[in-house]
């Protein structure tokens, strides 16, 4: 098989078969006006790696929104026209097909938004994060088969090194810091050592990116398999700092990533943030949420599980009742109370958090308020308090059946129930 062949047939055998139908109709609609088509960037990079690839871009110099509206979308695939950008987006079966036309970008200044205009495949190539991301595979004309590698992609794919194109990479765009962070941590690849300093000078300039791009690109850490791996790493290279100098060092990410998991999987955002920003306080804490911009879920579920931590105490305290526990934690966030289960130190915290998660916040009493009015009960603020009575009751185990709880209510309703509460918790029905 000649090299030209070999990366077409990669393509074949490992690409989904639907999406390998829309790069051929694409490709065919390329040539016939003879423009040229591209497989670019994540893709070239997973296949040379033989990792699954279910996110492919496709670069075009030319016109890419007319193209994809030319080939359209089959049956099973949704094609999405992003006007503004030039560019248009496929979705099949479990995959992505993004087109996009060829383009060179210019930054005015360090972290700002790039200038961008039509350019050749090469231009469209250097605007690219690092050398394994910087390829493209021909898929049209003479090119076709054929790889564009000018800065040694492939060379760094076989030595596993991340390599920044050049040494204002960081400057224009320091987000690059924290995807070169995620890639060496998802592939096993190593910083080659001039990006490794240049990354550490240029941590600061991080200052430049507004919270919302950092914010995205944690995201992107959050959803890998193992975010530990990045966080920490990125704590040990101190990035962190630059983002605020309250966060630093994270060795003891892993073990709450891990015991998070074990109550959520896949874990959602805001629980990923509340882990991350667990040892700070809540000053420090509200100053990196600002820093970033974050929606008022993540807010939410960042501040619950300070708050619950602050309440620790009483949390581990040997004898305190279901109910207590109830009270305690019903108004917090869920995702919250498991951030503060993979976080705790002490044992019967952990172990009260876990009884509120898997029981305890389902706990209800079988009588509802029509019931206890059916029973004699007034409606009105009286009934409430009843309610909430037979509540702790059923937490505490002093009524477990339908028929207890209505002699619990009696009781209540004839002015003697709550003294005799004890009574009853003996005669438990
Ligand atoms: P993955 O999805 O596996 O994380 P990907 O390569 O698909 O990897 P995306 O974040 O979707 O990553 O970006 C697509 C491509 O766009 C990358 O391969 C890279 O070439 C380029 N890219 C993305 N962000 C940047 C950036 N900040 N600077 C330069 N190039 C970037």
């Amino acid at each position: 098989m000649t090299a030209t062949t070999r990366l077409l047939d990669l393509a074949r055998k490992r690409l989904p078969p639907d999406a390998l139908e829309l790069i051929d109709r694409a490709a065919a609609a390329a040539a016939s006006t003879g423009t040229s088509l591209y497989l670019v960037g994540g893709v070239v990079r997973d296949l040379l790696l033989g990792r699954p690839c279910l996110d492919i871009d496709l670069v075009l110099e030319g016109d890419a929104v007319s193209l994809a509206q030319d080939i359209g979308a089959g049956d099973s695939t949704r094609l999405l026209v992003h006007q503004a950008f030039g560019t248009a987006t496929m979705r099949g079966e479990g995959f992505s097909l993004d087109l996009a036309s060829a383009r060179s970008e210019t930054y005015a200044r360090p972290g700002a938004l790039p200038a961008v205009k039509p350019g050749a495949i090469e231009e469209d190539l250097f605007r690219r994060d690092f050398t394994m991301n910087a390829m493209a595979i021909g898929l049209t004309g003479k090119g076709r088969g054929k790889i564009v590698d000018p800065w040694g992609g492939q060379s760094d794919i076989e030595n596993r090194l991340i390599r920044v194109l050049h040494d204002r990479s960081f400057v224009d765009d320091a987000t690059r810091i924290l995807r070169a962070v995620r890639y060496e941590q998802r592939l096993g690849f190593g910083l080659e050592a001039s990006t490794a300093s240049l990354l550490q000078r240029d941590i600061p300039m991080l200052n430049t990116i507004t919270g919302d791009r950092i914010r995205h690109e944690l995201d992107r850490i959050f959803r890998e398999e193992l975010p530990e791996r990045a966080l920490r790493r990125a704590g040990e290279v101190r990035v962190w700092s630059g983002l605020h100098p309250s966060l630093d060092r994270m060795d003891w990410i892993a073990d709450a990533f891990r015991r998070a998991r074990e109550a959520i999987t896949p874990l959602p955002l805001p629980l990923c943030y509340a882990l991350f920003l667990s040892h700070l306080d809540k000053e420090q804490a509200s100053a990196v949420l600002t820093r970033l911009s974050a929606p008022s879920e993540i807010t939410r579920v960042v501040l619950d599980t300070l708050a619950i931590s602050a309440s620790m105490g009483p949390l581990s305290t040997a004898g305190v009742k279901p109910s207590q526990i109830y009270l305690m934690l019903r108004g917090f966030s869920p995702q919250a109370v498991v951030a503060s289960l993979a976080t705790a130190g002490d044992w019967a915290a952990v172990r009260n958090l876990h009884l509120y998660l898997s029981k305890l916040r389902y706990v209800r009493p079988s009588l509802r308020g029509d019931d206890l009015v059916r029973m004699g009960a007034k409606p009105g603020p009286g009934l409430g308090e009843l309610l909430s009575k037979l509540h702790r009751a059923k937490l505490d185990g002093e009524v477990r059946t339908k028929a207890g709880e209505a002699k619990l209510v009696r009781l209540m309703l004839s002015g003697r129930g709550i003294k005799r509460r004890r009574k009853a918790k003996r005669t438990t029905t």
